[in-house]
């Protein structure tokens, strides 16, 4: 793999650092009610402060539509910023062609939402974004993950016009030592478990790890679909018709590539997961036709735990029930203690996972929460993604 340019090697004192972070953090009425990734960046941006640079950040929050509106103003978050950092933020929402002066020795400076600019989603809109950015800032830092699988202007055009400074941060390094690291060298036995609703959104995940796992383990509600391609019935359960024939394709694949699929034995099915009147839990081959299925069973989590042992690498993405509605949690949560006591290298991606596995208190027993979200599906799709080969290589 090409070795990518690190804000340690980075020559930072008395330059303007631009730094992509990832501000995109929930706020409601002006309350922030998550400042994970705000702290997440900390670390990047107060050692860029302790070797005498000036960091001007660059962010997006949420999804403006068309310019200037006061709810997705960075604004919101300055004083909670200023708060971790321990160091003065000063905010400006003027032209960025103006903010070279107001980036000061020992202080931080934050541009306002950089989607109010037309040119940051398409590049092509306003090729003088990048310009106008160049011209306030001496190199550049992402540390923006969650967003490096889009070629936004202050994700790619802008690391590329730093052809040799243009560095990973802290943040970016560990996504790509954890996440890149299982892809490209994983210790062996390497397992993957992958969830969720949908098999449409895992398909590339899914072929790409059978070129590298020892063993699938298929939960949720892409299950279903599998299910439906081996001749099961499945009851009323969340399905993808158009998709069965690919789902057999990929059941094939596995079987010449000798990796084996492990699919459930049985099944929590319910009337209704808002209001359920039943829940029974049933094997495979019994799921009613006036039930859903909502989760994994007892003797799943038995068999997959059984087979996991030993794991030396794991990926896991994708809830194996729906979670979000207890008690159909638990298939979900018992796979999260299984591996919570896995020895090896554990590492859990996309944002479902990742809240199942926090919800049950398990987070600082795994190796690496992703916290990529789509970034890191398609990193796991794709080995690479826009934002991280834009960065300069070591040479
Ligand atoms: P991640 O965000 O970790 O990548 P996904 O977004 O792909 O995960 O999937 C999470 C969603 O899958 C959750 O909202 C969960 O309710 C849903 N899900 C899991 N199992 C089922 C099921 N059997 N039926 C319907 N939805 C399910
Ligand atoms: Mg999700």
């Amino acid at each position: 793999m090409v070795q990518k340019l690190t804000l340690q090697e980075l020559p930072i004192k008395g330059q303007n650092v631009l730094m992509r972070v990832d501000f995109n953090v929930p706020i409601e009425g002006g309350k922030i009610l998550d400042d994970t990734r705000l702290k997440e960046s900390v670390k990047s941006i107060k050692t860029v402060l302790d070797k005498g640079g000036r960091p001007i950040l660059i962010s997006h929050l949420g999804r403006p539509k068309g310019g200037k509106d006061p709810a997705f103003s960075l604004q919101q978050i300055v004083k909670h910023l200023e708060k971790l950092l321990g160091a003065k933020v000063n905010f400006f929402d003027g032209p960025i062609e103006q903010a070279r002066p107001l980036a000061k020795d020992g202080e931080v400076l934050l541009l306002e939402n950089i989607r109010f600019e037309p040119g940051e989603e398409k590049p092509e809109k306003d090729p003088e974004l990048v310009k106008k950015l160049q011209s306030i800032g001496d190199c550049y830092v992402n540390d923006a993950f969650a967003t490096s699988h889009r070629a936004h202007t202050s994700i790619v055009p802008l690391a590329k016009a730093y052809p040799d400074k243009a560095a990973a941060g802290f943040l970016l390094q560990k996504e790509i030592e954890h996440v890149g690291g299982l892809l490209n060298n994983p210790k062996k036995p390497f397992y993957a478990l992958i969830g969720g609703s949908k098999i449409s959104t895992k398909l590339g995940v899914l072929r790409s790890l059978l070129g590298k796992v020892d063993a699938l383990f298929l939960g949720g509600g892409m299950v279903y679909t599998f299910l439906l391609a081996k001749g099961f019935k499945i009851g009323c359960s969340i399905h993808e018709k158009e998709l069965v024939a690919e789902a057999r394709r990929l059941l094939e694949e596995a079987n010449e590539k000798k990796i084996p699929i492990h699919l459930p034995v049985d099944l929590v099915v319910t009337d209704n997961i808002n209001n359920p009147t039943r829940i029974e839990t049933v094997s495979i081959d019994k799921i009613p036709d006036d039930l859903e299925g909502v989760d994994i069973g007892p003797k799943t989590v038995e068999m997959f735990g059984k087979l996991l042992n030993g794991a030396k690498s794991v990926i896991w993405n994708g809830p194996f029930g729906v979670y979000e509605h207890p008690p159909f949690d638990k298939g979900t949560l018992a796979i999260a203690k299984v591996l919570s006591e896995i020895k090896g290298e554990v590492v859990i991606g996309g944002g479902d996972s990742v809240a199942a596995v926090e919800r049950a208190d398990l987070g600082s027993k795994m190796a690496h929460l992703s916290t990529g979200g789509g970034a890191t599906l398609e990193y796991l799709e794709l080995q690479t993604l826009p934002g991280i080969e834009a960065l300069s290589e070591v040479k």
